[in-house]
């Protein structure tokens, strides 16, 4: 079996080239290139659109951004006829490219090479490839050749691989020279598979071979050769006869070629136009062509499941596979899944962490709350102390009456009340007479206990204007508002019978008596303005005579 890809030429010659390629590479700031193709673009040739989609691809990935500037021509010798294209094409291409110096000519299929190979006087000095399917044996004298060259064993071999029930295979091919050829390599080959019966169908019309096909029956296969038919006048491409061939048969059609792998047609081992395209792109760019895999397998996906294919190679390329949503949109979903996540996290972060400030809000509040309770209570106590403090302040510990602090700020208020309503205002002055002999006799506890009854019976005798006050040791004050001197010296001798009335019992069961000595002195409305201590002298001075005078008596200042 002949290799996938030949170079056959002069090594002297290519290297020459390669040199020029080189230069001319590294020289021009742009590459140009001239690609004559065997088909128009007009025309249906599906070959050609793979070969032009690989050239291109190919060029995109490897040019680095040195894309030559390439200039393509078509020779449509199945519409025009070969004679005509050979007068008309070269002084055409002579004159549209007089001013263009390529750096290399690359012929796709064999039309374009002929041509080509048999105008050597065209673009003299520019390295010419020749890319060639279909054309065994085939040489350029002048430049590279790069035949690519169906592997018939392998295409043919695919068949009961694939499909173990084939005991018949029918061959469809045409009388062109490229077509016998094909069908004499096959010839040679049949032999290797004895389990199976070939039948070769080179003539005919499109309507006899559907009536054939349509016949055949379950162990058949058909091969289709990339073939061109004729009915009467018109002719035919090679994809519109397998869509005929196909939908008359239920035999599953195999093919060697990847434009003939469409619905309808299995596919099989057959050689890729991409690859041929890849390879021809590389010689665009100047870079050696490497010997790649130009064939493969390669079925029609739908077509290949309704024939119940078995054993399909793992390396195959399944063509028009039903798209998988998830395989299509793999990247979309995920990263659409992805921001979903995310934002699912972030609203339950956001939650959370409003629940949180909730939480640390409402914690606060009764926090401060407390500190609100707690101020109020501590202001309460700090009111309550001060009062207390005010109150031991103005109070007598031993009675529990006003001390003389108290009674010296109550008399200067009297006395400024008094003389501005001119009132009359009078003061006590009393005094226990020979208190220290109770102390001496009965003790000192005895003696407190008489200061005590001796206040209590002074504040049962108060009236509510009234105020008393322990102003000494056993020394009572007692300020009389609204009240004359007369009526306070009345209210002094009261005191004093109340007072000698007064028991102090002793822890021995005795019973101690006392008596009082009172000065009394009041305030003049209308004389000269009076202070506590100018009053308070005034009284003691009273006293003082009640002392002299024998004492448990009343004296008026
Ligand atoms: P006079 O009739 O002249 O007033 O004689 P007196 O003994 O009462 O003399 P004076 O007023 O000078 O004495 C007061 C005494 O009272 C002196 C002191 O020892 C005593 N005394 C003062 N304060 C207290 C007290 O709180 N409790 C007791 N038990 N005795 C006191
Ligand atoms: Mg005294
Ligand atoms: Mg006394």
């Amino acid at each position: 079996m002949p290799p996938i890809l030949h170079r056959r030429t002069f090594p002297r010659l290519a290297l020459a080239l390669w040199l020029v390629c080189a230069f001319g590479h590294a020289a021009a700031d742009e590459r140009r290139v001239l690609v004559l193709y065997s088909l128009g673009a007009d025309s249906s040739s599906a070959w050609q659109r793979l070969v032009h989609k690989g050239m291109y691809d190919e060029l995109e990935r490897s040019s680095q951004g040195t894309t030559p500037a390439i200039f393509e021509e078509r020779f449509d010798a199945n519409r025009v006829g070969e004679e005509k294209l050979q007068e008309g094409m070269a002084p055409y291409l002579e004159t549209k490219y007089a001013d263009v110096k390529f750096d290399a000519i690359v012929t796709e299929n064999f039309v374009a090479a002929r041509f080509l190979s048999s105008h050597p006087e065209l673009f003299p000095g520019v390295p010419r490839h020749y890319v060639n399917h279909g054309r065994d044996q085939w040489m350029p004298r002048d430049g590279m050749g790069y035949e690519v060259s169906s592997d018939f064993e392998r295409a043919i071999g695919v068949i009961p691989l694939v499909d173990p029930d084939v005991r018949h295979i029918v061959v469809i091919g045409d009388q062109t020279m490229r077509g016998q050829m094909w069908l004499e390599r096959i010839r040679k080959i049949t032999p290797r598979f004895p389990g199976i019966r070939f039948e070769i169908w080179d003539d005919g019309s499109v309507t006899e071979l559907r009536q054939r096909a349509a016949v055949l029956d379950q162990g058949s296969a058909i091969f289709m050769l990339s073939s061109i038919r004729g009915e009467g006048w018109t002719r035919i491409q090679p994809q519109d006869l397998a869509r005929q061939i196909a939908s008359a048969t239920r035999a599953p059609l195999f093919t060697h070629s990847e434009s003939l792998v469409i619905p309808g047609v299995v596919g099989g081992y057959v050689v890729s136009g991409e690859a041929v395209g890849r390879v021809m792109a590389r010689l665009l760019l100047g870079q050696p062509a490497l010997a790649g895999q130009l064939q493969g397998y390669y079925f029609d996906y739908p077509t290949a499941r309704q024939a119940g294919l078995r054993n399909i190679p793992h390396d195959a390329v399944m063509l028009n596979r039903p798209h998988n949503v998830w395989e299509l949109y793999r990247w979309q979903i995920i990263s659409v899944g992805a921001l979903i996540l995310l934002e699912g996290a972030l609203i339950t972060a956001l939650v959370l962490s409003l629940r949180a400030r909730r939480r640390a809000m409402a914690d606060l509040a009764s926090e401060r709350n407390g500190l609100e309770d707690r101020v109020l209570q501590r202001t309460l106590e700090l009111l309550q102390a001060n009062r207390k403090l005010q109150e031991q302040a103005s109070t007598d510990p031993l009675t529990g009456i006003a001390n003389r602090r108290k009674m010296t700020e109550q008399i200067a208020q009297e006395l400024e009340r008094a003389r501005r309503f001119r009132h009359p205002l009078s003061l006590l002055m009393i005094d226990i007479d020979h208190f220290k002999r109770i102390n001496d006799s009965h003790g000192h506890e005895v003696g407190d206990q008489a200061i005590v009854q001796t206040a209590t019976l002074l504040t049962a005798n108060l009236r509510a204007v009234d105020s008393v006050a322990r102003f000494g040791g056993e020394e009572f004050v007692l300020l009389l508002p609204e009240t004359p001197v007369a009526v306070a010296a009345y209210v002094a001798e009261r005191l004093r019978e109340q007072a000698a009335q007064l028991r102090v019992r002793t822890e021995l069961g005795d019973e101690v008596a006392l008596t009082i000595s009172i000065g009394v002195a009041a305030a003049d409305p209308y004389g000269a303005p009076d202070t506590p201590s100018s009053l308070l002298v005034r009284s003691d001075k009273a006293l003082y005579r009640a002392k002299k005078e024998g004492r448990n008596r009343v004296v008026q200042f």
